[in-house]
């Protein structure tokens, strides 16, 4: 790794280790695991946002990525990724690939990622980049993620990056026993919450809420239809 990159990485690792620390009575833990930190700590996060935009790559903040999308910031991703609770052989679903930086920590934490990005342009840039990385453990596609990827379901898990008004059915029914959906609800451009949705082996599902977050929404079927999906 290059000098700068290293430095800024470590000073991203101590940003979330030290809000991680602040917010530790509302997630309920005082620190993540040792596999999402290192995951966090192997992924470039500059070769995912814009050139213009390099000097700020491992500050602990959202980036805007272009089509009014943001690359999330360091501490959500980490967290979100601890929340899922993953396991080497396990398969991942994470709707809105954005930037691909969520699912490229995603591909160092379990065996298989699959990711849906809406926008066409968004998708295809994720999709080069995550194969000029090397991170050939995972599969893009484009399409509305309110539907899932049912072709390979049931996943162990489920991320959602962008924050739908309710949690949407079809997600819930594509979780293995045990699974886990994390995903930020509520209002558009509004105060949402992260939910972690667990689906027990009788199907029944029980939600626990996290933590308040600001999330760019999850289009819907109108706002997909614009996207040509
Ligand atoms: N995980 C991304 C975060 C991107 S922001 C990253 O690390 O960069 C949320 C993404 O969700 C955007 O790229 C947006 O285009 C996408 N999105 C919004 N609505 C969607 C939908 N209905 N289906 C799939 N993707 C959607």
């Amino acid at each position: 790794m290059k000098g700068s990159r290293v430095a800024g990485m470590q000073l991203m690792l101590e940003d979330i280790r030290a809000e991680v620390a602040y917010t530790r009575s509302m997630i309920g833990r005082d620190e993540l695991s040792e596999a999402v930190l290192v995951a966090m700590s192997k992924v470039p996060r500059d070769e995912f946002v814009p050139n213009d935009l390099k000097a700020a790559a491992f500050d602990n903040g959202p980036l805007p990525i272009g089509h009014g999308q943001t690359i999330s910031q360091p501490y959500i991703v980490a967290l979100m990724s601890d929340l899922l609770a993953l396991h080497p052989g396990q398969t991942v679903l994470e709707i809105g690939t954005g930037s691909g930086y969520q699912t490229a920590v995603l591909s160092r934490l379990c065996q298989t990622v699959y990711s849906v990005e809406l926008v066409p342009l968004l998708a295809d840039a994720a999709a080069r980049r995550l194969a000029d990385l090397g991170y050939d453990n995972v599969h893009l596609r484009q399409g509305n993620g309110y539907e899932g990827w049912p072709e390979h379901a049931p996943y162990d898990g489920i991320i959602v990056t962008a924050a739908a008004p309710y949690i949407p059915e079809a997600l819930v029914d594509q979780l293995k026993p045990d699974g886990r959906l994390v995903i930020p609800v509520g209002a558009p451009h509004g105060r949402q919450e992260l939910m972690v949705v667990t689906r027990d082996r009788h199907g029944r599902t029980q939600t626990e809420n996290i933590l308040g977050v600001a999330f760019v929404p999850l289009v819907d079927a109108r706002g997909a239809a614009e996207q040509g999906v």
